[in-house]
């Protein structure tokens, strides 16, 4: 766990295999409004709560748990925090509310060869992602979650609900798994997946001036250089048609 700022602390995913997403708890420990970002995959929520734990939150405090999209590595263990949290709302953009309202997988498990094996590995059966969604969100939200404003950007390409989380005063960006650090980027071949669309969400990126970059796995960046994400734009783009 590390504190990034007063009101964001970073819990590392734990990989075993398959990725597990980091979390960021955004909002003053001490208060009633604390937003979760990212639940993590499957077997991950008593750890990330023995987290919440130790920073001497209770569960009561957690408001709501935003997804930065629906993979099955972001969303794996949200059933389990719901049972351990039950008043916790889940927030996502509209395209994968939709999706899991009624039941549609596909989003999450990404291909079906994978959703066999994980299925067969965890003793998943259809329809454990199937959930009620409580906010559905969209480009150009304005999140205010304990005092602090955050934009949404709808970042489509990784998957087609993907967002992205900024927050203008202090220059932090929240991006999920459309851009990482190391000059690294999402996978634009699964279910949703569209390396145009990813090409120009990598693209609104560039525009953003970003001092605090912070993905959904690997190295986050605290210390962003200038022209870091034109950079990766520009390393990318011809891959991405
Ligand atoms: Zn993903
Ligand atoms: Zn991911």
């Amino acid at each position: 766990m590390k504190r990034i700022t007063e009101g964001i602390v970073w819990i590392p995913g734990q990989d075993q295999f398959i990725p597990d997403a980091h979390m960021y708890v955004l909002g003053d420990p001490k208060g009633d409004d604390i937003t979760l970002i990212d639940a993590g995959l499957m077997r991950k929520s008593d750890y990330k709560l023995k987290v919440l734990e130790a920073l001497d939150i209770e569960v009561s405090q957690v408001k709501r748990l935003i997804l930065t999209h629906s993979h099955l590595d972001h969303i794996g263990c949200l059933p389990e925090l719901k049972r351990k949290i039950p008043h916790m709302e889940v927030w996502l953009h509209t395209l994968e509310a939709e999706e899991l309202e009624v039941g549609n997988e596909m989003t999450v498990y990404g291909m079906n060869l994978f959703k066999t094996m994980v299925q067969a590995q965890f003793g998943l059966k259809d329809g454990v992602f199937k959930m009620g969604v409580d906010k559905r969100l969209n480009e150009g939200d304005q999140l205010l979650l304990d005092g602090i404003l955050w934009e949404v950007l709808h970042l489509p390409g990784h998957s087609k609900g993907s967002i992205g989380l900024y927050n203008r005063s202090s220059r932090i960006f929240i991006s999920g798994d459309t851009i990482y650090s190391d000059y690294a980027i999402g996978r634009f071949d699964l279910y949703g997946a569209d390396p145009k669309e990813l090409r120009d969400s990598l693209e609104r990126i560039v525009g953003l001036e970003i001092d605090v970059l912070l993905p959904g796995h690997n190295n986050i960046m605290e210390a962003v250089p200038d022209g870091y994400a034109r950079k990766v734009y520009e390393q990318w783009k011809n891959y991405l048609r």
